[in-house]
């Protein structure tokens, strides 16, 4: 039987530490998150990201556009903060609605306020593995929960299924610089299940319900649920059969209460870097 990654406790250890830090700083980290529309899901996750940074002792705010936000408005604001001393970080929720091309604003977070380290310097330099100012916050916080379970993470074979900017290449990125042997797996990947067999370590990130069943885990293995799904019943579930997986795999992290906790964590961590960085 797995044992569980309890990303809810580490995320809660995290949050302390940082909120403990805080309290000795003569000023005190800002935190502005960006949200345009009314998206129900990215409303939650604001929410959930302004009372944390709150709990940590940070400047907080959000500021809310409407559905239809024009670019030169969009933009403006962006431009604003990045000449506001108080903002340390800067978060475009996403997504946004379709007349705006996120590529159109991620670029223009200057690159040392990007909280959520999606410019292309930051993810230039997470390829070079060159000390990006920030590592996005998902693929963060499941390197920090593989290091909370001693998981040996150098010479593994990682298989990451999923590959968006925001979660699947970023992760696969800092696991082959620490030195896994890493594959990436998506849409189009032919016998799936082959490739996820191989995996020492094996994180799903697609939000399709059950994609990972547990024919596809090798015993003993890493399995990380990335996936947040709300079934008809509002209740979360991720891309793993969970209650099946844990029968085999030597590790799980359970949705929820795994990865996402972990990713708030990180976003909370990231932000305190940025202020430290600039003092
Ligand atoms: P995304 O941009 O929609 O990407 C999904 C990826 O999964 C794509 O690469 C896609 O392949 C692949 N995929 C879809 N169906 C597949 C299938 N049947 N077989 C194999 N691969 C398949 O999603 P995302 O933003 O990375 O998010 C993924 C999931 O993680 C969602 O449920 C999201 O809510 C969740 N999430 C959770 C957290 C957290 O904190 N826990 C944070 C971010 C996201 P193609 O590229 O070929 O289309």
């Amino acid at each position: 039987m797995a044992q569980i990654m309890d990303g809810k406790a580490l995320s809660n250890k995290i949050l302390n530490d940082i909120k403990e830090k805080t309290r000795l700083l003569k000023t005190k980290p800002g935190l502005c998150v960006i949200l345009v529309g009314n998206n129900p899901a990215s409303q939650i996750y604001v929410k959930n990201k302004e009372k944390q940074a709150q709990n940590a002792g940070f400047n907080s705010t959000v500021y809310k556009l409407s559905e239809n936000t024009g670019k030169d408005e969009l933009l403006n604001l962006i431009n604003s903060l990045n000449n506001d001393d108080a903002a340390d970080g800067i978060l475009l929720q996403l997504p946004l609605p379709k007349h705006l091309n996120p590529y159109d604003f991620l670029d223009k977070i200057d690159p040392k306020k990007d909280v959520d380290g999606f410019h292309p310097i930051n993810a230039g330099k997470l390829m070079l593995n060159e000390n990006p100012y920030s590592i996005p916050c998902t693929p963060k916080g499941i390197l920090a929960l593989l290091d909370e379970y001693k998981i040996r993470i150098e010479g593994a074979n990682a298989v990451v299924l999923g590959r968006s900017n925001i979660v699947g290449k970023p992760l696969a990125q800092l696991l082959l610089n620490k030195n896994a042997t890493v594959t990436m797996a998506h849409s189009k990947t032919k016998n799936l299940s082959e490739i996820t067999k191989q995996a020492d370590i094996l994180i799903s990130a697609t939000g399709c319900p059950d994609i990972i069943t547990k024919d596809m885990v090798k015993e003993g293995a890493v399995v990380i649920d990335v996936g947040i799904i709300r079934d008809d019943n509002g209740k979360l579930r991720g891309d793993v059969d969970f209650n099946n997986v844990k029968e085999i795999a030597g590790f799980i992290t359970p949705v929820p209460g795994g990865v996402g906790p972990m990713t708030i964590a990180s976003l909370i961590q990231n932000t305190y870097n940025l202020h430290i960085f600039k003092e």
